[in-house]
């Protein structure tokens, strides 16, 4: 089975669980960080990784049970490097890299931008902590000087935003598309 099939195959499957703590689905959350990476003009690849920044979660879940309630906990499932180990087999860093780095792009964000936490929900502000809690200076460096940390920064601000359970996207097979075109451009 390639990569693309598997993903719709996990979101048939896993994708109907709840967002740990928010109002929407996996897939409801997914679509809409999608949705946003495509208002937004984002390429092919960008918009791959807000659809699959969470597909660690996914994984998590569909490999043990336990691990929904073990993140329910607010304990760090580590779910971006698990969906970034997933994504790098068959993606290159432009879809990998902001799934990997949308973590620490939280930490980083709520470090310098006092406003930021702000707009966190609940379940975002408690799992902060135990996933190290806003940058310190020399964190923030090496944050701003990897390659896809602009990126990640706008998969983490729709990430923030997806969790509106009254906002309507277009459904998985639209965003199929956007899965193939970034596969075949890191197959390039
Ligand atoms: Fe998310």
């Amino acid at each position: 089975m390639n990569i693309i099939d598997k993903v719709m195959e996990l979101f048939v499957h896993y994708g109907h669980r709840i967002y740990f703590g928010e109002a929407v689905t996996q897939r409801e959350h997914a679509l809409q960080a999608a949705t946003l990476a495509e208002e937004n003009k984002g390429s092919a690849s960008l918009i791959t990784a807000a659809l699959l920044h969470d597909i660690g979660h996914i994984i998590n879940i569909s490999e043990s049970p336990a691990a929904e309630s073990l993140y329910a906990d607010t304990a760090d499932d580590l779910h971006e490097e698990i969906g970034y180990r997933w994504l790098s087999v068959h993606y290159g860093p432009e879809v990998s890299d902001p799934v990997r780095l949308h973590v620490p792009a939280k930490r980083y964000l709520c470090a310098i931008d006092e406003d930021y936490i702000k707009l966190l929900s609940k379940t975002s502000v408690r799992s902060l902590h135990g996933q190290g809690g806003p940058m310190t200076s020399g964190e923030i460096k090496a944050f701003e000087s990897e390659i896809f940390a602009t990126d990640a920064i706008a998969v983490r601000r729709w990430d923030d935003e997806a969790k509106d359970p009254n906002r309507k996207t277009p459904d998985l097979l639209h965003f199929r598309i956007y899965l193939d075109a970034a596969f075949n451009e890191s197959a390039c």
